[in-house]
């Protein structure tokens, strides 16, 4: 039976009422707004784990939303269901004028998007999308002669040139919370029922840090301290607006503004150059034979490689869904240059594992480790693992915390020796690049 007419705002990785570019223009242009979020087949039936600390992060943040629109009378509707379902369901039940959403720069959400706002098209209805998840986005931030940047440093001199007040506003959104459509509370849906299990440690407070950023560019590279934000899963999943971190970064700490832009560059980055998600984004790169040894892999996945910085990285990870940055760089340069193992199967490892995934940084990331990407270190420049411990855990205290049983003198050899494995990449390296 057709009922109310309304307007829809499609949260996905925004999941928060404030500050909401998406929510912010429903709730302006219409009177009635009915705000929803699709737990995605498509998405949690590919995720190994049954106990996924992203799902129950979701989940958590769902239910603190629904909590917030129930106290203005309104509520939230969720579905457990592909997009394609869950729209048909609601052009069933509403006579839809519109539907707001924020965008999202991954292929699998770009396909998404596309194919919903076809089927909203032949309905005769509008699918608005809106930049909020990065400060510039697509084309934004070009050369003069219309091209993007493949390297960072230049990149982000004109991200901050561009940088008006305005980009960094917060959208007023309070001011027409009276227009999400009144309603009575709406069913949750457990994790059970979607299949998972709770698993909610580890997961970090998302208050701002100021201390922190104040202090940056003295403690980022120290694993051992908490020296970094942890701001990652908020971002990755919208809990905080990255307007406000950037006005943050702005007025705190240029240097911790910088990664801020590091994160938009990657993601300008994946949107002009999918394929990076499958292949190197230098193509000669993918000619790499890589040996592939499968024991070493899973040295590396557990831990047990007898190179401590990078067992205790591995360990956090698996323990935590967290590792500090400096150490990503060191495991996956490890990964793919002491072991030559494909980059691919360290950066599934740790979409698999980290709790802040997010595709556009973890490839990136992977490639600059791999040397085969944008910006990367060029591949003669081998990380040494242990000359890396000595520099950033000088008193071994982050090794001590995950590796605790070299000092019981019960710790493996070394799966490879450095010298050798640097000379053996650099010889494959150059078989390949000449
Ligand atoms: P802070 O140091 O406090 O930085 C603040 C924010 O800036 C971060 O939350 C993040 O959003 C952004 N940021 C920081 N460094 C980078 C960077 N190098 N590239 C892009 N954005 C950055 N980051 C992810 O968010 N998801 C990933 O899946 C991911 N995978 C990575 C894989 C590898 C191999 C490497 C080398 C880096 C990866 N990074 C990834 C980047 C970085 O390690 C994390 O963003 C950072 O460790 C998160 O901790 P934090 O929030 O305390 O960061």
């Amino acid at each position: 039976m057709m009922s109310e007419s309304i307007a829809i705002v499609w949260h996905r990785r925004d999941l928060r009422l404030k500050d909401n570019a998406a929510a912010y223009h429903a709730l302006k242009n219409h009177e009635r707004v009915l705000p929803i979020f699709i737990f995605d087949k498509n998405i949690l039936d590919q995720l190994p784990e049954k106990a996924d600390r992203r799902v129950t992060f979701i989940h958590r943040e769902i239910s603190r939303i629904k909590k917030e629109l129930e106290e203005m009378d309104s509520s939230l509707k969720i579905f457990y269901s592909s997009p394609e379902k869950a729209f048909e369901q609601l052009l069933n039940s509403y006579n839809i004028e519109a539907v707001y959403t924020n965008r999202d720069y991954e292929p699998y959400a770009r396909q998404r998007d596309s194919e919903i706002e076809k089927l909203l098209k032949e309905k005769g209805i509008a699918f608005h999308s809106f930049k909020d998840q990065c400060i510039f986005e697509k084309d934004e931030v070009l050369k003069k002669d219309g091209g993007w940047y493949s390297v960072f440093t230049p990149y982000s001199r004109v991200w901050k040139d561009l940088l008006q007040d305005s980009d960094l506003k917060p959208y007023p959104n309070e001011k027409y919370f009276g227009h999400y459509l009144k309603s009575k509370v709406l069913p949750e849906i457990s994790l059970e029922e979607m299949g998972f299990e709770e698993k909610s440690d580890h997961i970090p407070d998302a208050d701002l840090p100021k201390k922190i950023i104040e202090n940056y560019h003295n403690t980022r590279d120290l694993p051992a301290e908490q020296g970094t934000t942890r701001m990652s899963v908020h971002l990755r999943f919208g809990i905080v607006s990255i307007r406000q971190l950037a006005k943050k970064g702005l007025e705190l700490n240029e240097k911790w503004l910088n990664e801020l832009i590091w994160r938009d560059f990657y993601m300008m980055i994946l949107w002009y150059n999918p394929h990076v998600v499958k292949s190197a984004f230098r193509p000669k790169y993918d000619a790499i034979p890589w040996r592939n040894n499968e024991k070493e892999f899973e040295a590396w996945q557990k831990g047990e490689t007898g190179y401590p910085l990078v067992d205790a990285g591995m360990r956090e990870l698996n323990e935590t869904g967290f590792m500090h940055n400096r150490v990503r760089m060191v495991t996956a340069s490890f990964l793919c240059k002491h072991l030559l193992i494909d980059w691919r199967w360290g950066e599934q490892y740790f979409a698999d594992k980290l709790l802040d995934f997010e595709l556009s940084s973890n490839n990136g990331g992977w490639q600059w480790a791999a040397g085969t990407g944008c910006d990367a270190a060029p591949y003669f420049r081998v990380f040494n693992p242990s000359s890396q411990a000595k520099k950033f855990d000088p008193q071994s205290k982050y090794i001590k915390k995950w590796v605790p049983e070299i000092w019981e003198g019960d710790y493996v050899s070394p799966i490879v020796e450095h010298k050798m494995a640097r000379a053996r990449a650099l010889k494959t390296y150059k078989s390949v690049l000449g």
